[in-house]
């Protein structure tokens, strides 16, 4: 069988006019020899190109040329089979006559012919060698005029192909030979024929043969075939349209620029840009920081100052400038300036004064600031956060403060990363950054008021601020590059060291301060609240005394506090009063003695008549150490008829709870001796309160307090009103020792309590407490709870056992004061 390859499908200009002619003049015979078309369905009307090389094939066309020169010329069904037999054919092909044939010099014979008219094989056979198909044509012309609808599909399929063929997506020859034709299904066949399509497909039109239903498939695969053109047309022109608007603003860019160079001016943000890289110049980054700044500097270049990174970038740089890389301050490692310096603005706190001067001693020594962290713990306004000013004022270097109080993120100390909305840096490098030097003095202010939520542990970001191993490189995340705090002094301050984490307080040398006493606080406001708060209130100039009596009333009547912050506001109270007299010209009196004082600053705030309000039975004076300093912590005890409950209230922690328990043991297994009906326990409901219920308050020491008060209420015997005590007690009745005892004592001191029981165990730290002080207590120490009760208790009241609420009517006012919402450890 004959081979036939690629189909050059060209309609000569005369077969559009003749097929008809030819279909019509040649007389087809039954039998003709097989053409078999590889990849290529004949249409009538169309002048096909065949190459010939199979075998069969070439005496098929040899077959043809010797007889009526016609060949039938069909698709074999699938054109992977390379001898086709009469199976694999398809039995619906085209009747062609041979035009010319020309042998190839590759051996193959090129076969012009011209499709005549479709028909189909009724049988498939061999005659001498040559595949023959007996055949019948098929006619698949419209019988008649085409109609109105067929006219217009035609017209449609035209203006079609007219787009196509001005787009350049169909030669224009097809305009060319179908021009003259308006049988819709010859125009059909011709136009299928030029659109190659898959052999399938095309013999699928090919084998229909209404005109009219060949004539839509037609319509319908031109529009598509526009469609298709147009979708990708638009698609075109919108890649085209977006490239032309980049490049018409780069030109327009360009001119601006050009523009400007003219006009020899700068756009606002080449100039800030300029000013931006200035600053960066002067600012010495160090390499690491210069590489990153250079990085961001480019991207910024790149940027459209509209676009929101372009601030963002900005700001970065700016903070990249902000940052004292280079810049540090010459210290002054003069100790003997420094203890001037040290003594001029505090008073006291020797002990503290003496570790700086020693700390200072070192760093002159080893010229390396990486010592121990300084830790100052105590009460609230005794100058810890003040002392941090004076070393950076000594050592004539630059001083921040930060309070850590309540920050609960990590983020705070650390920065949040850039990518977060609103990210800035940390409070760290914002202090660092306050400061303008890199060796500043950086007080941690409130450090044990640093919680911990979900947001991250800002304690373990401290770790690394602190840790002179690492501070070296401290990462904050917003900076996103190190930066050195390594000489960094940095001075922490707490209240309590009981909130801190272990891992914190190993890193920090702790250096205690206690509480004022009267006269200290007398000597820190002579000698700087005064002077400092007539300065702010404009009165410097005008000479005035204070008296000592009034003084100290000052201090007991309207503060009630370890420091002297409150002190220095009562002290801005007076001096704003005495502002007053001036302006309104009443004058200002040259001594400001009791009387004047009162006058001027009215009501008392702190009543000590109203707190000692007698000796009363169950109701017993202890002493407490809190944050704030000592505290006198009233405890009431007191029993009604019942079953022997023993009911708590006023926020006792455990502890205090365990010490209400042994208390009450103790006075049960020792009924006798202390003259209480030993069957008290099943015949009385026992009721502990500790006032201020809205603190929460634990610790052991109050444990003798607790018994004395249990005692009092069963016996029914007062307890003396000018004493206090402290000491923890256990089920023997033994007293152990307790903390804080400079505290609880001067604490007393400002409730007028001159009388003090304290364990035996703490005589050793009277000498804590200033002589002055100490003298004006007694102080009774005490190894067991016997020794206890027979001081404290008063003889037995002959009355009746009053109910507890009428006693509790008659109980000591609370001072009226805030109390703050602090554990207290008694
Ligand atoms: P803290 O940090 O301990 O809470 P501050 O340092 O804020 O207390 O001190 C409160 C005020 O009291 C400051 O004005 C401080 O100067 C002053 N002050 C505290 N102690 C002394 C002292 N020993 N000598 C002079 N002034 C003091």
């Amino acid at each position: 069988m004959s081979k036939k390859t690629k189909q050059t499908e060209r309609t000569q200009k005369n077969a559009k006019k003749g097929g008809t002619k030819l279909e019509k003049a040649i007389r087809i015979p039954s039998t003709l020899p097989v053409l078999t078309a590889k990849d290529l369905v004949a249409f009538p009307g169309v002048m096909m190109s065949l190459f010939v090389s199979r075998a069969a094939s070439m005496r098929s066309v040899e077959r043809a040329l010797s007889t009526t020169r016609q060949l039938f010329v069909v698709a074999q069904q699938n054109s992977d089979v390379a001898e086709p037999t009469a199976h694999d054919l398809y039995t619906v092909g085209v009747v062609a006559h041979i035009v010319r044939t020309l042998t190839l010099p590759d051996g193959r014979l090129k076969v012009l012919a011209q499709g005549m008219t479709r028909a189909e094989a009724s049988a498939y056979g061999d005659a001498e060698g040559v595949l023959i198909a007996r055949i019948k044509e098929v006619q698949s012309s419209l019988d008649g005029e085409p109609n109105k609808k067929d006219k217009a599909i035609i017209n449609r399929i035209r203006e079609n192909l007219q787009v196509l063929v001005q787009h350049e997506q169909r030669p224009e020859e097809i305009l060319l030979v179908t021009e003259e034709i308006t049988d819709p299904g010859q125009l059909s066949d011709i136009i299928i024929a030029h659109y190659a399509l898959d052999a399938s497909a095309a013999q699928t039109l090919l084998e229909q043969f209404d005109a009219r239903a060949r004539l839509r498939a037609t319509d319908e695969l031109i529009a598509q075939d526009l469609q298709q053109f147009l979708i990708s047309e638009q698609v075109r022109e919108q890649a085209r349209d977006e490239m032309n608007r980049g490049q018409r603003e780069y030109f327009l860019r360009e001119q601006v620029k050009l523009i400007n160079r003219e006009l020899g001016e700068g756009s606002d943000t080449s100039e800030d840009i300029k000013a931006l890289k200035e600053s960066l110049a002067k600012a010495k980054l160090p390499p690491h920081a210069k590489a990153e700044a250079d990085k961001q500097m480019r991207r910024l270049e790149r940027m459209q100052p509209e676009a929101s990174e372009y601030a963002l970038i900005r700001t970065y740089l700016e903070c990249l400038v902000e940052l004292p890389w280079s810049l540090r301050t010459k210290d002054n490692l003069d100790v003997k300036n420094a203890k001037r310096v040290l003594a001029d603005e505090h008073f006291g706190l020797e002990k503290a004064k003496d570790r700086i001067i020693e700390y200072l001693s070192v760093l002159k020594l080893k010229n390396d600031s990486r010592g121990p962290i300084l830790c100052f713990v105590g009460p609230p306004g005794v100058g810890k956060t003040s002392l941090g000013k004076s070393i950076a004022n000594a050592l004539g270097r630059k001083f921040v403060r930060v309070s850590l109080g309540g920050m609960r993120d990590e983020a705070e100390i650390r920065g949040h990363r850039r990518t977060y909305v609103g990210a800035m840096s940390g409070r760290i490098l914002s202090g660092i950054k306050q400061a303008g030097s890199h060796n500043c003095v950086f007080v941690l202010d409130e450090l044990d008021k640093v919680g911990a939520d979900f947001r991250g542990d800002p304690a373990a970001a401290l770790l690394e601020v602190l840790d002179p191993q690492q501070n070296k490189e401290f990462m904050d995340h917003y900076l996103g590059i190190p930066f050195d705090l390594s000489e960094v002094m940095f001075i922490a301050t707490a209240n309590t060291l009981d909130t801190i984490p272990d891992a914190l307080v190993d890193r920090l040398e702790i250096i205690p301060i206690s509480g004022y006493t009267v006269e200290e606080k007398m000597h820190i406001s002579k000698r700087f609240l005064m002077p400092r708060q007539r300065k702010e209130n404009g009165i410097e100039k005008r000479a005035f005394k204070i008296s000592d009596e009034a003084l100290t009333f000052l201090i007991e009547r309207y503060t009630l506090e370890a420091g002297v912050r409150g002190l220095e506001r009562e002290v801005g109270s007076l001096c704003r009063k005495l502002a007053r007299e001036v302006v309104e010209g009443r004058g200002m009196p040259s001594t400001i003695d009791l009387k004047i004082l009162q006058k001027l600053l009215g009501a008392t705030k702190v009543d000590p008549e109203t707190r000692e309000s007698g000796s009363q039975v169950g109701l017993v004076r202890g002493l407490a150490w809190t944050i704030n300093g000592g505290e006198v912590m009233p405890i009431e005890a007191s029993t009604a008829k019942g079953s022997g409950t023993l009911q708590l209230t006023g926020q006792l922690g455990s502890v205090m709870q365990e010490s209400a328990q042994a208390a009450l043991f103790y006075a049960r297994s020792h009924a006798k001796e202390l003259g209480l009906d030993p069957e008290f326990h099943g015949k009385y409901d026992l009721h502990v309160h500790v006032p201020g219920g809205a603190t929460p308050k634990d610790g052991p020491s109050a444990g003798i307090t607790i018994a004395t008060a249990v005692v009092s209420a069963l016996a029914n015997r007062p307890v003396s009103k000018d004493l206090a005590m402290t000491g923890e007690i256990t089920l023997r009745g033994n007293v152990l020792a307790i903390g804080g005892l400079k505290e609880k004592a001067l604490a007393a001191l400002r409730y007028g309590i001159t009388r003090i029981i304290i364990p035996q165990e703490n005589v050793k730290d009277l000498e804590d407490i200033p002589k002055e002080q100490r003298e004006k207590i007694q102080f009774i120490p005490v190894k067991h709870i016997g020794e206890v009760l027979k001081v404290a208790l008063l003889a037995p009241v002959k009355v009746q056992r009053k109910i507890t609420e009428k006693m509790a009517d008659k109980k000591i006012k609370p001072v009226k004061r805030k109390r703050p919402t602090v554990s207290a450890h008694v």
